[in-house]
């Protein structure tokens, strides 16, 4: 199988549609896989689940499609964060709210187990730490995790150099083709964050997403230029915060 991973789509319509296209382009997807974050802080939350519920297509839940759909509030949100969640909740209609709201906190398909924080707290956690990520591996019953939530794409290795328990991080260098392919061998167990299809944070704005075979045992990271442009002037129309439509410029 052939599996597109996405997290963090955050109601870009633009991104996504340039992460499918270029997914697609190379050879047929046989799933997508989202970790969460749907909807919430751009401008077209409906247009981008009509898409993806489009596709085969599963799902974790992330704050904010729980925020979207009252299944929590947005107290712990910064300003503008709430602001655009209500803005989003606003534009769903009662089925795609109680889509948000069935959302599971975490699947297991393919000998990967998905979150969107983490397995520990698949709703609030970042995963960036050491630690964090010793307390992934033991809750871990697949050799493999997808997280997402934090927006910058990175891989833990269990057992690899430094770290406490001889752990080891890094984040992908996309200018270094063979450092964005991951290959699933042996017995290592590692937790994959593909990093944000609308909202990136890393420096680098062009959508984030990775590509899971299954028959090949790779997980290969990739970044896709889109039409920030047009997500930008539909925030505009929208009246969403200019905060959240000026970081998508810069991917912060
Ligand atoms: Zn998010």
């Amino acid at each position: 199988m052939r599996i597109a991973v996405v997290s963090d789509v955050h109601a870009n319509l633009a991104a996504v549609e340039a992460v499918l296209r270029h997914a697609e382009g190379e050879r047929a997807l046989d799933a997508v896989w989202s970790l969460g974050d749907l909807v919430g802080y751009g401008p077209q939350p409906s247009d981008c689940l009509a898409l993806l519920r489009g596709q085969r297509f599963h799902s974790v839940a992330g704050n904010h499609d729980l925020a979207a759909s009252a299944v929590i509030d947005t107290e712990d949100f910064n300003p503008a964060a709430a602001a655009a969640n209500a803005w989003n909740a606003s534009q769903l209609d009662e089925d795609e709210r109680s889509f948000l709201r069935g959302l599971p906190r975490t699947l297991e398909l393919e000998a990967m187990q998905l979150a969107h924080g983490s397995l520990r707290d698949p709703v609030w956690e970042y995963l960036i730490t050491i630690p964090g990520a010793l307390a992934q591996f033991e809750r871990m019953t697949a050799r493999f995790s997808f997280v997402g939530h934090t927006h910058v794409p990175l891989v833990f290795i269990e057992g690899g150099e430094g770290g406490e328990g001889g752990e080891s991080a890094f984040e992908l260098d996309y200018e270094q083709p063979e450092a964005g392919s991951v290959r699933l061998l042996g017995e290592q167990r590692l937790i994959l964050n593909p990093g944000s299809v609308g909202q990136p944070r890393d420096g680098d704005p062009r959508a984030a997403y990775a590509i899971y075979d299954t028959a090949a045992q790779t997980v290969v990271f990739h970044r896709v230029e889109y039409e920030i442009a047009r997500t930008q002037a539909a925030m505009v129309a929208a009246e969403l915060p200019r905060s959240l439509i000026e970081r998508l410029s810069h991917g912060r």
